[in-house]
């Protein structure tokens, strides 16, 4: 079986990043499509796991490896973005988050401060801000 299934995979692409995210994509695509009875998002859901084993199975291992790097290139400021929002979250019970009003530097502040006076590290603006 591991030896068929290793002749099979020889000269294909295989498992990657993209591929990767799109079986998750397809997955929460059919659960949601189970909880809400749209069976579009059935449909969307097994239309993407079908083009994520198509690019597992392909041949044209240069094509999927630009496509993966497409993908890592446009995915990594998402990621960024939601590990940013998720240190975050954590935080907000003790930290308030302000933009500077003159350069946009976002701003951490202790909460429960009162009114602070609050001084940009980045352009040295001050300006007031209830924490
Ligand atoms: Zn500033």
């Amino acid at each position: 079986m591991r030896n068929w299934l290793q002749k099979f995979m020889r000269g294909r692409y295989g498992v990657d990043q993209l591929s990767n995210f799109m079986v998750t994509i397809s997955v929460i695509l059919i659960l949601i499509s189970m909880v809400t009875n749209y069976s579009i998002l059935n449909t969307a859901g097994l239309v993407v796991l079908g083009l994520s084993y198509f690019r597992i199975f392909s041949r044209d291992i240069n094509r999927r490896y630009t496509e993966n790097q497409k993908f890592l290139k446009s995915y990594q400021p998402i990621k960024n973005k939601l590990f940013k929002f998720k240190n975050r979250a954590k935080s907000s019970k003790d930290y308030k988050y302000f933009k500077c009003p003159n350069c946009g530097q976002e701003l951490r502040v202790p909460r429960k401060k009162g009114r602070v006076n609050i001084k940009c590290p980045k352009c040295e603006t001050s300006f007031v801000r209830r924490t």
